[in-house]
């Protein structure tokens, strides 16, 4: 049995019990619900693959409530890399640095890098200083279905698999955090997310983008970041994105809408509210207002959730302009429909 209960002083008590004790607990953060143990005991991070059911090399972020208790975690701490802590923590940044001896492999997943951030949630916090260590944490969810943004969600995978579900209400941002890797001269963003890379390069200067972040990974290269291996973030429907002009946009998707009807689909369109008149009476559901990509971050895992819910087979998503946290919500669209996109001419 899970217990869910509300993120009150006694239930983050409670949750930080058993994160002492080495159970795996879900816990909200401004990102997505994370699945958060001990980052220190090998056995207690166990726990959160066995739950997930996360293959065994996909590393975890380990989460600290201060930036002094980074230092135990990592071998060094460079200026930029204090820098990037300043400024963006609490928040939705992860750093990947080289790791120290005591950080377990099972949270590495073997690498000789460590990811690390602090959240920027008043119930994360809480929970991770009252536990007193730091606390490895994925996304709460069954690996390879949408991220939890609500309690509710991490409770729809997680029931019956883990002791306890903290709700703190839904999650801000709505993608995971930006992961940086900082182990290079150059800056590399593994992994587009809630800290945008035009605010990086305000900061660092020249910070790269991985190719992994837009486009299929080439099979000969392994990735950088394990994570992006894997198929992710996906729905149980068929996902294809279309992208072009607003009208081309419109028209195309219209067509495959009324393909896939044709072929006995059950189909919906997944775009800006604005565009909800160019389609007519075909089934549309609302992904935030155009221009407006922090909207479209906050509600995408949710609606690729109901929508599955709904039983529709075939999602067709208008393409998100991949610019602040465009970019993020445009990785999380790609690897959902698989790298789908077809383009409106
Ligand atoms: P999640 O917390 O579920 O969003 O997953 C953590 C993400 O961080 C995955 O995409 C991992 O591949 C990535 N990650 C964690 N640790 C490292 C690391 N040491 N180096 C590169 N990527 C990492
Ligand atoms: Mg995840």
């Amino acid at each position: 049995m899970t217990q869910f209960l509300p993120a009150t002083s006694t239930a983050i008590s409670q949750a930080a019990d058993l994160l002492r004790d080495g159970q795996a607990v879900a816990f909200p953060t401004e990102t997505v619900y994370g699945l958060g143990a001990d980052a220190l005991r090998p056995e207690a991070v166990l726990r959160i693959f066995a739950a997930k059911g996360r293959p065994a090399d996909n590393p975890l972020i380990v989460h600290v409530a201060e930036v002094a208790d980074v230092e135990p975690l990592v071998a060094r701490i460079d200026a930029r890399a204090r820098l990037l802590m300043e400024r963006f923590w609490p928040g939705p940044l992860t750093l990947v640095l080289p790791k120290a001896a005591r950080v377990p492999n099972q949270v590495t997943a073997g690498l000789d890098t460590v990811a690390v951030r602090l959240p920027a949630h008043p119930v994360a916090l809480a929970l991770i200083r009252e536990a007193s260590r730091p606390i490895a944490a994925p996304s709460a969810n069954r690996s390879g279905r949408p991220s939890p943004t609500t309690a509710r969600h991490v409770y729809e995978d997680m029931n019956g698999r883990i002791p306890m579900i903290l709700d703190g209400g839904a999650c801000a941002v709505g993608v995971e955090s930006t992961v940086l890797d900082l182990t290079e001269e150059m800056a590399v963003v593994l992994r587009p997310g809630g800290v945008t890379l035009e605010a990086l390069r305000e900061l660092l200067g020249e910070v790269r983008v991985d190719a992994a972040a837009l486009a299929p990974l080439k099979k000969e290269i392994a990735p950088r970041s394990p994570g992006m291996k894997y198929k992710h973030y996906a729905p149980d429907a068929t996902v294809v994105i279309v992208s072009g002009t607003e009208e081309g946009r419109a028209v195309l998707a219209s067509r495959l809408y009324d393909e896939a009807k044709v072929a006995g689909e059950r189909a919906v369109i997944l775009a800006p509210a604005e565009q909800r008149c160019a389609y007519g009476p075909r089934v549309f559901r609302a992904l935030g207002r155009s221009g407006k990509p922090g909207e479209a971050a906050a509600q995408l895992f949710a609606a690729l959730r109901e929508l599955d819910a709904q039983g529709f087979q075939r999602i067709i998503a208008e393409a998100v302009e991949a610019e602040g946290i465009g970019l993020a919500v445009m990785n999380r669209l790609c690897r959902a429909a698989n790298f789908a996109i077809e383009h409106a001419d």
